[in-house]
């Protein structure tokens, strides 16, 4: 058997997988005074984060954006997305088109030219290949919204300065910089005529879309590789902010939950996955319930019980030595004998004879993992929910509101959906939670930045949410 040096110290000798699963599911519980805790830390770091720059671990980022579509837009507008995963190009006028790229690896870790280059050239191709097919008025630039997932501190709606790459971008040089401006000098590389019109947060473009289909929509939340969430606050409510006279009485805070911290149920997994990763020391939150890192808890779980209580047999799987994609799915097997699970175990990390036993181990693994991420995301809601009913008496209580989810984490695991919705639920009680709706926007970021781009245009006139 390998030997791993960092367990052989704390467990030596004959440990099972019971003790190893028992106290990580103790770790990892979230009964309903834990959430309510931490659903009131993240009402009060908001609060505390709106009263200053730097007053708390959220950074509840100003968004610019106090004007919403209402429909009546007209004309052609582009989205730039750039997120965790993908990058995409979107073009919208009724019937929109997009064209979605991933973003090659070596890009995350190179320099700022090169990723935004690589932006810029995208955007052109798909502009050459459209621009035939839809003229715009002449005298009239082609706008963009750009969605850019990562905390950007915000001066106004269409630029922006990069406070720090998350989820596994360390694009070098990017920090401290105006990505609009590193995005316009490479557009102008390309010889590539298009302005920005909007720059907006992935959660701020979500709410934006879904606001447009449903006017109850006050809050968004992205569940993806990373997380974030945004809602509509009162500009009085926001004591940082500078703010010429007259406007709207609206803005969205995008809150970057993400780098939430106040009392968060840890383990010795998620301590070792943050001082390995490539920020350690931040995006606690994140770490704890996005999709970027619960297949990795569950990783780091795996190998403990390999190599110490035998779970894969004799020998350690050589693969689960290292980061595995999406080890959580294996939660959604639902056949009797696991088979699913034991396809999965074997094609990832080449644990090819598992017993029963051991599978079901796994299952419960995930399972553990992915309900406190669930749960703790539904104390999050509650927190924003809390905040705004506390300040706005009557705003939530009563009414129809709405939440707007997206992120491939919650569109694909219905587990961690249930989950999430229990604890909103438990935590609001039976009264107040069925005017409460949780739900799934498909795709509103490229749309909702488009829209954004075209609220903001200097060609469209003013427009209020
Ligand atoms: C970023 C946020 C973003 C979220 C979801 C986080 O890592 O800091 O800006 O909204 O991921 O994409
Ligand atoms: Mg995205």
């Amino acid at each position: 058997r390998r030997p791993i040096p960092s367990f052989r110290c704390t467990l030596a000798g004959g440990v099972t997988t019971v003790p190893i699963l028992t106290e990580l599911k103790m770790k990892c519980a979230t009964p309903l005074p834990l959430l309510q805790r931490i659903a009131d830390a993240m009402t009060s770091d908001m609060r505390a984060g709106l009263a200053a720059d730097n007053g708390s671990d959220l950074k509840m980022i100003l968004s610019y954006v106090d004007s919403l579509p209402t429909g009546n837009e007209k004309g052609l507008f582009y989205a730039l997305d750039l997120g965790g995963t993908n990058f995409r190009v979107v073009r919208v006028q009724l019937g929109g088109k997009q064209n979605n790229v991933s973003i090659p690896r070596e890009l995350m870790q190179g320099t700022t030219e090169e990723l935004f280059n690589f932006i810029a050239s995208k955007l052109a191709n798909f502009a050459a290949k459209e621009s035939g097919k839809f003229q715009l008025p002449k005298g009239r630039m082609r706008e963009i919204g750009f969605t850019f997932s990562f905390p950007i501190k915000q001066t106004s709606i269409d630029s922006g300065i990069l406070i720090k790459w998350t989820k596994g971008f360390a694009v070098l040089g990017t920090a401290g910089k105006d990505v609009v401006a590193c995005l316009k000098e490479a557009m102008q590389r390309q010889g590539l005529d298009m302005s920005v019109s909007a720059l907006v947060n992935d959660s701020v473009a979500t709410l934006a879309g879904a606001k447009y289909w449903d006017d109850d929509v006050l809050i968004a939340v992205i569940l993806g590789t990373g997380t974030n969430a945004c809602y509509i606050e009162r500009k009085d409510a926001i004591p940082k902010l500078q703010w010429p006279a007259g406007g709207t009485r609206n803005m969205i805070i995008s809150t970057e939950w993400g780098a939430f911290t106040t009392d968060l149920p840890l383990t010795e997994f998620d301590k070792d996955m943050d001082s390995e990763s490539i920020n350690p020391g931040e995006q606690i939150f994140e770490k704890t319930i996005s999709g970027m890192y619960l297949g990795e808890i569950v990783r780091r779980v795996l190998l403990k019980m390999a190599s110490f209580s035998s779970l894969f047999g004799d020998s350690i799987p050589e693969k689960l030595l290292i980061p595995t994609p999406d080890l959580c799915a294996m939660q959604q097997d639902d056949t009797k004998d696991l088979s699913k699970v034991e396809e999965i175990l074997s094609n990832t990390i080449g644990a090819t004879r598992s017993t029963l036993k051991a599978r079901k181990i796994v299952v419960d693994i995930c399972d553990t993992i992915v309900k406190r991420g669930g749960r703790l995301a539904g104390a999050g809601i509650v927190g924003i929910l809390q905040k705004m009913e506390q300040d706005s008496k009557g705003l939530i209580s009563g009414k129809r509101t709405v939440v707007a989810m997206d992120g491939g984490l919650y569109e694909h695991y219905p587990q961690y959906r249930n989950y999430l919705k229990d604890a909103v639920a438990e935590l609001l009680g039976a009264e107040v939670s069925k005017n409460i709706v949780i739900e799934h926007t498909k795709d509103g970021s490229g749309i909702g930045a488009a829209l954004l781009a075209a609220a903001n245009s200097k060609y469209a006139s003013e427009f209020q949410i």
